[in-house]
């Protein structure tokens, strides 16, 4: 099913998102929800999801098999990371939560994620470039923080075609 994307100025974006209970993630509602996130993210076009785009204030974010390291569907519950790299790359970002709007973002080039998946098994990886870039996009989502926050160099790109 696909969800309702939820946008700027909406106030759940701006919510801090709540822990999952390793006894929710069992539940067949649960997966049925992620299923449904990522079903969204690759409909939309989106390289990544965070649950409060789609209307639920809860720590759990999905990301293009694009751009994982195994090229698998990746879901995030709980993440938490740290920086690798010492210094921040700027780069351009957009936001399915604020069609049509582009900025410049300064993210860590390499971060290390310890979170669960969607099994509620623990899982650490390395992440650098452009997939850190995302995960660290997300992450700020389920912190309530949205890209045009930090961003410069803010452009409109009007959409007629
Ligand atoms: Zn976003």
């Amino acid at each position: 099913m696909i969800l309702k994307i939820f946008t700027h100025p909406d106030p759940i974006l701006n919510e801090k998102t709540k822990l999952i209970e390793l006894d929710e993630i069992n539940n067949p509602k649960f997966q049925k929800f992620v299923d449904d996130m990522l079903e969204t993210m690759y409909v939309e076009d989106g390289v990544g999801l965070a649950a409060p785009q789609v209307g639920k204030s809860i720590k759990m974010c999905v990301i293009s098999k694009e751009y994982s390291l195994d090229h698998k569907d990746l879901v995030l519950i709980n993440p938490v990371w740290e920086k690798l790299s010492r210094f921040q790359v700027w780069d351009s970002e957009g936001c399915l939560s604020v069609p049509n709007v582009y900025g410049k973002v300064k993210r860590y080039r390499r971060i290390k994620i310890q979170a669960l998946n969607r099994h509620g098994e623990k899982i650490n990886f390395e992440a650098d470039n452009f997939f850190a870039r995302i995960i660290q996009h997300e992450c700020d989502h389920l912190d309530g923080v949205l890209f045009i926050e930090k961003a410069k160099n803010l452009q409109e790109v009007s959409r007629e075609l």
